[in-house]
């Protein structure tokens, strides 16, 4: 990327339930963007509301753009839209993201992968940065999501404008990778304050207190976490389960968690604990569920549901 841009070219791939709202706010910004998501009516949606180019391919948005921005559901998809299928005539970015152009990993990657796939792309004379982001889908529409920057420090420079567009904190966090063992680090502790806080509301629930008491009486408390204010009213008392976070991609960032506990030699007898519980709860809820779901498997285990007594 030239240092004279003023306002990179920006490829955006994956609109989906965080890549769309924050494609929005790089639009809003001013930026040239250009999108493409497998999916051609999401392409489609947000080009007619927030207007910007659809890109027919992933080589043509890696061709027109001086950074790309990848918002995919984990980092074995970026690599293919990376890297291609392995098929001759795949479609991939490769080959056609110009020399001194930058890849921004902002979804939530296994950092050794984005470590392999950065020293691959450094061949070809782009550079990859790992951006993973906290803070779900009403921080990601208001362009206030904490954003973790993994890579050098020159790179992350360069493309700070564009990050600053999408989050209202950048944590430089390191290496490359860095960002994204954070991000996985960040959801270990996020899911392990859920669990505890639903064990919690159905012994409660079982002792005969009302579960919005406990709620407020917690957020006035020391229990208090992201869940009991952001979670519990909203998506689990109001029996909406729709946050926007799917559970199968919280129980892929705790695969991360404890592969990187495996692989520092760290022993995590809670974090694998929780991890398995996750999954457990993934196995047997539908396919698609919404993460705070898992409380409905709680509360199957617990013979009760968390309803409050005044209504
Ligand atoms: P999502 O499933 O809603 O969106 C993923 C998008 O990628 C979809 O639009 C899908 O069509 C597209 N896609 C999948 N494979 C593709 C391919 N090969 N080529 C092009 N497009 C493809 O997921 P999401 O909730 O937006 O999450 C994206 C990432 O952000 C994940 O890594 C997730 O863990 C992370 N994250 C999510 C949240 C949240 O609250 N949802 C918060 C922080 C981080």
């Amino acid at each position: 990327m030239s240092a004279v841009h003023a306002a990179p070219r920006v490829g955006f791939i994956g609109l989906g339930q965080m890549g769309r709202p924050m494609a929005a706010r790089l639009r809003a910004a001013g930026l040239p963007l250009r999108v493409f998501d497998r999916r051609a009516e999401a392409v489609h949606d947000f080009v007619g509301e927030h207007g910007g180019a659809a890109a027919a391919s992933l080589a043509e948005l890696g061709a027109g753009s001086d950074v790309v921005v990848t918002m995919l559901p984990d980092g074995e998809v970026v690599r293919r839209v990376v890297l291609g299928d392995g098929r001759d005539d795949a479609d991939r970015l490769l080959g056609a993201l110009p020399a001194g152009s930058v890849l921004i990993d902002m979804s939530s990657s296994s950092p050794t992968g984005t470590q392999a796939l950065g020293a691959l792309l450094a061949t070809h004379g782009v550079d990859v940065l790992d951006a993973p982001v906290s803070g779900g889908v009403a921080r990601a529409e208001d362009g206030t999501l904490s954003i973790m920057v993994g890579g050098d420090a020159s790179v992350v420079s360069r493309v700070r404008a564009v990050l600053a567009s999408m989050g209202a904190r950048i944590f430089e966090t390191g290496v490359l990778g860095s960002g994204h063992a954070l991000k996985a680090l960040n959801n270990l502790v996020s899911a392990a304050g859920l669990i505890a806080a639903a064990e919690a509301l159905l012994i409660g629930r079982r002792f005969g207190l009302d579960p919005v008491v406990m709620v407020d009486v917690f957020n006035a408390s020391t229990a208090r976490n992201n869940s009991t204010e952001n979670k519990l009213k909203q998506f689990v008392l109001s029996r909406r389960f729709a946050s926007g976070f799917a559970l199968d991609l919280m129980v892929k960032d705790l695969t991360t968690a404890v592969d990187l506990a495996h692989a520092t030699g760290t022993p995590v007898p809670f974090g694998a604990a929780c991890r398995e519980l996750w999954a457990a709860a993934q196995a047997e809820l539908e396919s698609g569920a919404d993460h705070t779901a898992v409380v409905c498997w709680l509360e199957r285990l617990a013979r009760v549901r968390l309803e409050s007594e005044s209504g």
